[in-house]
């Protein structure tokens, strides 16, 4: 059985011929790698097998990756790792990885349109995997507050105030209303902001594709497990995007198949399982859930930092609260940003969203399943990973 490694959560490798570098954004810390060791990191990154790397590099390798478990700079993979597929949470919830204790807000979802350009079973529907980013509204008029350029410039600068960097543009599909898409972007763009288009990607072609080139935008599509159809047509988009050399990432909405695996869902078993056990027992207390964040583990996980924006503008926590009277924090036109800074850190924390059926589950304080979805757990529908 083969073992590789890949790069943890908001762990980056960037180097030249000389030198590189691995940047750990969570901890705030940076480690550079010497030319000699240059060559053997990239073969482990770009998918050589653990058993492979030891008989070649025999004990530099055996140091080198006590290192990095020590620094807690990989995790193990069944898979060689996968260049253009991330299996982070981008959207949803994922921790956006910038962790500086300025920001109040860090990801800011913005519903720019109500219609799709496809049907899905799952619209609407409460959804764990993928964590909703987009929900289509087709039937009612919906007035666009982001129209006006006046309003987007003041937003954008309350945002950036406020230490906003990650814009994610969902609907519906952005896409089937592409002018006002662009006419958004042709404003907000002089922000110094991270924008991301959420998009099934079904309406991308050649001509949107070098008009968005334009913009300092990222493309953000998922790929689903068991729907080969449209991850033939997702395939397809991927090669006209590298083709146009537009940036993109792809949400692998399947779960950490090794850390989610029913045999290593313990953290002992992650441990014993492992086929380097030796390796791994120096440091079994400190092995972390790969993917997590001591410093994010609150009340609510994959709520903190976020915001979403209806198209009438008024603000909730996230998309799968839209239409719940009493989360609709009310509309950005009345109040500023602050205001709602103070009620959302307040549901961030607030207890009594919990069900629970997780309270007394040993995997609730790492679990970052919906709060939507784990709301409607009850005598019938229950979460089959529940521990305790
Ligand atoms: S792509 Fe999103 S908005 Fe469109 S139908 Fe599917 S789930 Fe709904
Ligand atoms: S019961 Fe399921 S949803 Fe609840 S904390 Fe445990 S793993 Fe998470
Ligand atoms: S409650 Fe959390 S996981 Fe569910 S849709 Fe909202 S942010 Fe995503």
């Amino acid at each position: 059985m083969k073992w590789y490694i890949s790069l943890g959560y908001g762990v980056k490798f960037v180097h030249n011929n000389d030198r590189g570098v691995i940047q750990d954004f969570p901890n705030s810390k940076i480690f550079i790698v010497e030319k000699e060791y240059l060559e053997m990191l990239k073969k482990a990154l770009n998918g050589l097998d653990l058993n492979n790397m030891e008989t070649i590099y025999k004990e530099k390798w055996k140091e080198t990756l006590n290192f990095l478990m020590l620094n807690k700079l990989i995790r193990f993979t069944r898979e060689p790792y996968i260049k253009y597929f991330h299996d982070e949470w981008t959207a949803g919830t994922s921790i956006p990885i910038e962790s500086d204790s300025i920001s109040e807000i860090k990801a800011m979802y913005i519903n720019l349109v109500s219609s799709c350009s496809l049907d899905c079973n799952a619209c609407e529907k409460t959804r764990l995997f993928p964590c909703i980013s987009c929900v289509k509204t087709p039937d009612s008029y919906r007035p666009n507050y982001l129209l006006n350029e006046n309003t987007i410039i003041k937003f954008m600068i309350e945002l950036t105030n406020h230490g906003c960097n990650q814009i994610f543009l969902t609907g519906g599909d952005p896409l089937t209303e592409f002018d006002k898409l662009i006419g958004f972007m042709d404003i907000a763009t002089k922000f110094d902001l991270n924008f991301f288009l959420i998009t099934n990607g079904m309406l991308l072609d050649k001509n949107k594709i070098s008009v968005l080139k334009k913009y300092k935008l990222q493309i953000l599509f998922q790929i689903i497990e068991d729907n080969v159809e449209y991850n033939r047509e997702i395939e397809n988009r991927v090669i006209l995007l590298k083709e146009y050399n537009l940036p993109f990432r792809l949400v692998l909405n399947v779960p950490n198949k090794f850390i989610l695996d029913e045999k290593n869902i313990r953290k002992e078993n992650i441990i014993q399982n492992y086929p380097h056990e030796d390796l791994i027992n120096p440091f079994k207390n400190n092995l972390m859930r790969p993917t997590m964040n001591i410093s994010f583990m609150k009340q609510n996980k994959c709520l903190q930092f976020k915001m979403y924006m209806s198209q009438e503008g008024d603000i909730y926590p996230c998309i799968a609260f839209y239409k719940r009277s009493k989360y609709n924090l009310g509309s950005l036109k009345n109040r500023k940003l602050s205001h709602f800074i103070v009620e959302l850190e307040k549901i961030w924390e607030d207890k009594s969203l919990q069900n629970q059926f997780c309270n007394d589950c040993i995997l609730n304080e790492y679990c970052m399943s919906c709060i939507v979805l784990k709301e409607q757990f009850n005598n019938l529908v229950k979460c089959n990973m529940r521990i305790h």
